[in-house]
């Protein structure tokens, strides 16, 4: 609860920068590094070029190449858990391909991320207010890719006999929907690892090139709250979102044709569109255009009101990628 109040009192938006180490075939090649990280316990971190500062910028948080998975999560977490006190909370990943954002919400078997940690972090709290609170717990999990929603808790064979298209829809004021996307229920982390790994094999079904469909696919899990008050019976319902974003990383428009200018549109067009709806909700505006994209479509409840939005900016230290990391560093400015 005093997590809660401190991110009243600043707003409801929170951009946190985060940047991978080199890696060890940029360490051979002698990649020089193009981010100063000295003032990143104050939230600043300084772009630098040829030895020379060019431009700093502050966030709520800075992780350098050494944070460890638990450093990004301890300041997750208050906001991740908000969702148990009836918040709908949106949490993203944004970047270019390879810079870690995969890392940071999935992780690895042995690093685990952003979504099994919340996951597991719920069931704490959950557990900590079982004589005052009742819960119930469902996953989806889902891929928008080319303006498209698949749903990932369907196996491929099934999907393939499933006749209609996965759409959105308002079924009351501030209500949105996507019916027939499978709603899995889980009581435990066993369960909630099984819906995990189900929803990431998946990701990879259906696609010659894993890696490339996935960075141009958002990768969505939706964690659903039911809450009941045992000591008045007060009812709550509300939603956490885990979004993996597509590569935020510009393909020149010449060079690409056909299925793959579609597709390269499509993910411009989705990641404007949440850029334009978060900076419209930072601003205040009274006009926000949710319905641009269909990612920002799905998101609607959940963006705006007294939701909250938690945005992870990616970034590689590498100076060969320093086109690419002030884009991403711009585009989280104007969200903030
Ligand atoms: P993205 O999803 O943005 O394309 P990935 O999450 O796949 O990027 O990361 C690319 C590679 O870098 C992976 O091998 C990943 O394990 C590694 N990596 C990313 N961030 C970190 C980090 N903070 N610490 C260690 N390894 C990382
Ligand atoms: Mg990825």
């Amino acid at each position: 609860e005093l997590y809660n109040k401190v991110l009243e009192l600043k707003g409801n938006i929170r951009v946190f920068c985060r940047c991978r180490p080199l890696n060890s075939e940029e360490i051979a090649a002698g990649a020089s590094l193009a981010i100063d990280f000295e003032s990143a316990k104050d939230g600043e971190l300084t772009v630098v070029s040829n030895g020379a500062p060019k431009k700093t910028f502050r966030f709520d948080a800075v992780f350098g190449p050494q944070a460890e998975q638990a450093d990004v999560f301890q300041d997750t977490a208050p906001f991740a858990t908000s969702v148990l006190d009836g918040y709908n909370v949106c949490i993203f990943a944004y970047g270019q391909t390879g810079t870690g954002k995969t890392f940071t919400m999935e992780g690895t078997k042995e690093a685990r991320g952003v979504n099994f940690r919340t996951l597991e972090e719920l069931f704490r709290v959950i557990n900590e207010r079982q004589k005052l609170y009742r819960y119930e717990i469902s996953v989806s999990a889902l891929e928008v890719y080319n303006e498209q929603i698949r749903d990932l808790l369907v196996s491929g064979s099934q999907q393939s006999t499933m006749a209609k298209r996965l759409e959105i829809r308002q079924v009351g004021e501030g209500m949105h929907h996507v019916p027939g996307l499978v709603e899995a229920h889980v009581s435990n982390m066993n369960e909630v690892w099984e819906v995990l790994q189900t929803g990431s094999n998946a990701r990879a079904v259906g696609s010659t090139n894993a890696n490339e469909h996935s960075s141009r696919s958002h990768c969505i899990h939706c964690v659903m709250v039911k809450g009941e008050n045992l000591l008045n019976g007060e009812c709550t319902k509300s939603k956490l979102w885990l979004v993996d974003l597509a590569g935020s990383e510009r393909v020149a428009k010449t060079d690409v044709l056909g299925e793959r200018l579609k597709e390269t549109q499509n993910i411009n067009r989705s990641l404007s569109a949440l850029g334009d709806v978060i900076s419209a909700l930072a601003t205040k505006s009274s006009h926000i255009p949710f319905r641009n994209s269909k990612l920002t479509h799905l998101l609607q409840d959940s963006l705006g009101g007294d939701s909250k939005a938690l945005m992870f900016v990616q970034i590689s230290p590498n100076e060969n990628d320093l086109g690419e990391t002030l884009c991403s560093l711009n585009f989280a400015s104007r969200v903030r």
